[in-house]
């Protein structure tokens, strides 16, 4: 065995240790699964063993399952994928029940041993569903430690009896936030709702989980739903109280995923129907409905986006063999809104920054800004008073370039103006050794023409951050027309370090993420001007997942900036520019002085405070409502095209050069309806013939920009997916 070790002690108790080799976080695999249940086998049979404990050989006990294997067990279940996945999963119950009922008589519900999980650390996913069928759970009091089931976030939901278990354990009101939403909590708080049993001092918690071993009654061992008479806490629904439950959580699941997400609906089906049946068959209708999620493309499709394609590219899928190139010490020019948040997440990371703006004041602004975000996150309980001073003693804000002395990335986040850019260029060079790495935080500028100002143009890259940078998780790497493999590198290496993920693409106008937003705001305003009714618009982009529709996204983004960027656009496209009519729309709104949220007035009017309180009036004034509007899914199709037709474009124009890429930096980068998995898997799921028949409708009424790009049709005709062609990391490009 490798995964679980078994050791038996002179007192009779069985310690069953989770250490995963080579590892630092223990995930289940097949053959972990396979050597518990053997490990609990050869602890039932061996009438010297009192009792078992279930504990990590790490400071964590598990980070969940392996969702590759998920992935495989799907690929590789034969021709009725859906059966071997449900009889894969039943033998997984199998075993989890076999540990809830150790050994005892079924009739008498005596004679079982006990079996008790001892948590040192983290516990998520199947790490918290194993536990949840011992006898006891007994946590380390590790405030470090997050105890919960995430699997709704990627698409999934607990399919190891975790669902069945907590509600039956909480009841289904207080399960909710756990199952619904993935909450993750430290052990303190997961014993005040009631998932853990106890929590103990770490140091005694092995020593506790054999005392409890030890002094188990009969009575211990029996699960409340395996006693006669179980009653769910808070009722069942066919309740009163219970009743009313789930009347609600369907409402509130529906609102908040627009029926989009197929796990969070089977999750709720799982818990209503296993709540009217005995526990047994409550895992059996729980496994069905996770197989039809595991079954269902756009869980395949967030898993794959989600889990293992942004693991993968966190992992360096696309960085270039160069020695490691850490950074130690970054220079940040510019500390407004971007270099701020840049210099909090670096210092935050461990690494050395020398905060850079014109004048002092505004860098001490600048570092200001972290320690802000430091103090919000200890008055959440989320950073000690310690690692405040440690992060903020890492930040020096100063006016002075000498400072950048040694630093071997610099990220600048001046203004943008290309003039500006190139002045901090040539004085930032004129300090820093021959080695450094240069990275322009631009948005719109070209990084090939920004490297004109560098004596050094292949250290010269786009590092392209996203507002704001302390809870945006995706940044855009944009190499240059002569950037090197090692700015590459250094670039990839700062984005691990910050905890972040990466895409790297190629240089052109709005690299990748802005390009394929900026086309789904104007259809939005497009529609404005064309009449359709600015809440069928908005309605329409939350019915296919998007999380902002495009006028309340151009509102929170200013009205300003977009006038800004249309401007620069029309002077470098001159008479090809395609998006007068947008202007038109947009000029009038900035005129009025309607420029978003930060002017409290856009498309949407705010109160006083600041809240968004509805569309605004004036829009229909200006722009009547057509007497005739379209149909839902037409509206639908134009802001999912808009954007999707865009990333086809990229990965056509080599701008984008891997479609896992494509597809994660969707996701992350400007929200792209996360339940399709992105804009390929999106269109492989439409198929590439549906979708240039869709696009032949658009075009014919809408106009070119719905044309279906050659690539498209080539695929049709050839009956391609692009996952088929473009995946795991073959090239486009
Ligand atoms: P900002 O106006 O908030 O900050 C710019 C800072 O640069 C100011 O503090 C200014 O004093 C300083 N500065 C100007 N000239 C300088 C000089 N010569 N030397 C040192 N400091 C100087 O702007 P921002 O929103 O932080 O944007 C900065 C860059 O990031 C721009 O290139 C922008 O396109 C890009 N960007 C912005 C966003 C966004 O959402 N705001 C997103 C991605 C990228």
């Amino acid at each position: 065995m490798t995964e679980f070790h078994y050791a038996k002690d002179p007192d009779g108790i069985a310690t069953i240790t989770w250490d995963v080799p080579g590892k630092s976080m223990n995930v289940m695999s097949f053959e972990g699964l396979a050597e518990l249940d053997e490990c609990i086998d050869r602890a039932l049979a061996d009438a010297a063993v009192k009792g078992v404990i279930i504990t990590s050989g790490k400071k964590d006990f598990a980070g969940g399952m392996d969702l590759n294997i998920l992935a495989r067990m799907r690929d590789e279940a034969g021709e009725n994928p859906a059966q071997g996945l449900f009889d894969g999963i039943m033998r997984m119950h199998g075993l989890l029940r076999k540990i809830e009922r150790a050994g005892m008589d079924p009739k008498t519900l005596k004679g079982g041993k006990p079996v008790v999980a001892a948590l040192p650390g983290t516990a998520a996913g199947i790490g918290l569903e194993v536990p949840l069928a011992c006898h006891r759970i007994i946590a380390a009091d590790n405030p470090k430690a997050k105890i919960g089931l995430p699997e709704i976030m990627v698409g999934l939901f607990p399919g190891a009896g975790g669902t069945t278990r907590l509600v039956r354990k909480l009841g289904p009101m207080a399960a909710a936030p756990f199952l619904l939403e993935g909450k993750m909590q430290e052990p303190k708080k997961m014993k005040a709702a009631g998932v853990v049993d106890e929590v103990v001092p770490a140091g005694e918690l092995l020593a506790r989980a054999k005392e409890w071993v030890l002094s188990a009654k009969d009575a211990d061992l029996v699960k409340p739903w395996d006693q006669k008479g179980y009653k769910m806490p808070g009722g069942a629904p066919y309740h009163p109280a219970g009743y009313m439950t789930f009347v609600g959580a369907n409402a509130m699941v529906m609102g908040r995923t627009m029926g989009v997400y197929p796990a969070a609906k089977a999750l709720l089906s799982a818990v209503y129907e296993g709540a009217l049946v005995p526990f047994d068959a409550a895992l059996r209708v729980e496994a069905r409905w996770f197989v039809n999620v595991l079954m269902n493309p756009s869980s395949s499709a967030m898993i794959r986006s989600l889990f293992i394609n942004k693991e993968a590219l966190e992992k360096g899928a696309n960085r270039p063999s160069v020695p490691d190139q850490s950074v130690k010490k970054v220079g940040v020019l510019g500390a407004g809104m971007m270099g701020a948040g840049i210099a909090h997440v670096s210092a935050s990371a461990g690494i050395e920054v020398v905060l850079i703006d014109a004048t002092q004041e505004a860098a001490d602004r600048g570092k200001a800004h972290s320690e802000a975000l430091l103090d919000k996150g200890m008055k959440r309980g989320k950073v000690t008073a310690e690692k405040k001073e440690e992060v903020l003693s890492r930040i020096s804000a100063t006016t002075d370039y000498a400072a950048l002395e040694g630093c071997d990335l610099i990220v600048e986040a001046v203004f943008e103006d290309p003039k500006v850019k190139a002045e901090v260029t040539a004085r930032t060079e004129a300090v820093v050794g021959a080695d450094c790495i240069f990275a322009t935080n631009t948005s719109t500028l070209p990084i090939t023409e920004l490297a004109r100002a560098s004596k050094r143009p292949d250290q010269f890259i786009g590092i392209h951050f996203f507002s704001p940078v302390d809870k945006m998780m995706l940044v855009e790497i944009i190499r240059g027309a002569e950037t090197g493999d090692t700015a590459v590198a250094k670039a990839l290496d700062f984005v691990r370090q910050i905890r972040k993920t990466p895409i790297v693409v190629n240089d052109a106008r709005f690299f990748y993420a802005n390009r394929c937003i900026i086309p789904y705001i104007n259809e939005g305003i497009r529609m404005v001007r064309e009449g359709v009714a600015p809440a069928l618009i908005e309605n329409a982009a939350k019915l296919v997942g998007m999380p902002l529709g495009p006028l309340q996204l151009v509102d929170e983004t200013s009205i300003d900036l977009g006038v800004k960027i249309a401007k620069a656009t029309r002077a470098a496209m001159g008479d090809t520019y395609p998006d007068g009519e947008v202007d038109e729309v947009l000029f009038w709104m900035a005129d009025e002085g309607r420029l978003g949220r930060k002017a409290n007035a856009g498309f949407y009017a705010y109160d006083e405070a600041g809240k968004r309180i509805g569309l605004w009036e004036g829009l229909s004034a200006k722009y009547a409502e057509a007497a005739e509007q379209p149909d839902l899914s037409e509206v639908k199709h134009r802001l999912l095209f808009s954007q999707v037709l865009e990333a086809v474009r990229a990965l056509e124009d080599g701008v984008l050069t891997d479609i896992r890429e494509g597809d994660v930096g969707a996701i992350l980068g400007w929200g792209f309806a996360p339940w399709s998995g992105g804009p390929f898997s999106w269109l492989d799921m439409l198929g590439a013939e549906r979708a240039v028949n869709l696009c032949s409708g658009l075009a014919a009424k809408f106009g070119p920009r719905f044309a279906a790009p050659d690539l498209l049709r080539e695929m049709a005709a050839r009956g391609e997916s692009f996952y088929g062609r473009f995946g795991a990391g073959k090239k486009a490009a």
